[in-house]
């Protein structure tokens, strides 16, 4: 049995996801005239109470069609040192907006109002970049899945308000953290001037993410993605997964919570373990003592046929998802415990 933690990007569309793009009624989207992506758009618009919404091929392109917007040449953002848009968007912040980033020295990808306002550049002294957006992630990927404390992010956006400042949140994770913390997606909506959700992570669609702003930001945004090259033509397909997703693949996310919790209860009794991170959501990380390789560690589980990541520093990364069966589970934890070193 082949069992791949490697993220929750894995997926492969179900049967009835399947289904659902046969049926799709599809249009040149270039031209706004694909019915299942304005019926998607206007749905997730709807739900995170902003005005409008546009689908993008990917989460990197949603991120950085935000950040050009937020932004002219030269400024900066202010992000965690493990943001994704700082991390692993090919250094698109810089290639495609000429955009620099202040890092936050966060704890598990987040930070407080007070390291934000440490971290504004003074608006008058024209020796630094202009500060001008602040993006957060929520859940936080390189963070370990951890879920914000919408408190925190209240003061943000007063924050951002009073400094003129745009706050763009990175949600590729968004509806772990809406289930694992009982939130509503317009509780986000109301605080945010963009928000980029995924639709191929947690919800099991094979591609897509959504941005959601104004009217007039995504206005601007469809010009944008034209720009990067993400306007699609007979793209209802894939929209048609997502909408599918939104109805079926959103409160079973909390199955792929307690898998996780419980992955982190077997990893934190064996004794080559050194630590596991409090797991929140899907994703698990945990170090394994530094006698012992992480190369080696991973080619002994896959060898048994299970896949993980290294991310640097003896730490090793899982993502539970939709396609980790109960008798993957069952059969990956038998795996864990009757490791040996
Ligand atoms: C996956 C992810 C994205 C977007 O990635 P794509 O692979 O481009 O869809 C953005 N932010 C975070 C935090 C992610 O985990």
């Amino acid at each position: 049995m082949k069992i791949n933690l490697i993220s929750d990007t894995v997926t492969k569309p179900s049967q009835g996801m399947l289904k659902a793009m046969l049926d799709a009624e599809v249009g040149d989207d270039v031209f706004k005239e694909d019915p299942t992506v304005n019926k998607l758009e206007n749905i997730i618009a709807q739900t995170f109470g902003m005005e409008s919404a546009l689908f993008f091929p990917s989460g990197t392109m949603a991120n950085q069609t935000a950040i050009n917007l937020h932004t002219n040449p030269g400024d900066q953002l202010i992000c965690d040192k493990y943001a994704h848009v700082y991390n692993y968007e090919g250094g698109g912040v810089s290639f495609n907006s000429g955009v620099s980033c202040k890092l936050i020295n966060g704890e598990r990808g987040m930070f407080t109002n007070k390291q934000v306002l440490e971290s504004i550049n003074p608006p008058d002294f024209y020796h630094s970049p202009k500060t001008s957006l602040v993006c957060v992630e929520n859940t936080t990927n390189k963070g370990g899945g951890a879920c914000w404390d919408l408190d925190e992010f209240k003061k943000i956006k007063q924050t951002c308000i009073s400094n003129n400042l745009s706050f763009h949140l990175d949600g590729a994770r968004i509806w772990n953290a809406i289930v694992k913390t009982e939130k509503k997606p317009k509780d986000f909506g109301l605080l945010f001037d963009s928000i980029s959700v995924c639709l191929s992570k947690g919800l099991g669609c094979p591609s897509g993410s959504v941005l959601i702003g104004s009217k007039e930001l995504i206005n601007k945004a469809i010009r944008i993605r034209k720009i990067l090259g993400g306007g699609m033509r007979q793209v209802g397909y894939l929209a048609a997964c997502g909408v599918y997703a939104l109805e079926n693949n959103i409160e079973r996310l909390s199955e792929d919570h307690l898998k996780a919790k419980e992955i982190e209860s077997t990893l934190s009794k064996l004794s080559f373990i050194k630590k596991v991170e409090k797991v929140e959501t899907n994703i698990v990380i945990f170090e394994i003592k530094a006698n012992i390789s992480s190369e080696l560690f991973l080619n002994i589980l896959n060898g048994k046929g299970v896949e993980l990541i290294s991310m640097g520093d003896n730490k090793l990364r899982l993502v539970t998802h939709l396609d980790y069966s109960n008798e993957m589970h069952k059969s990956f934890l038998k795996i864990l415990n009757d490791l040996k070193f």
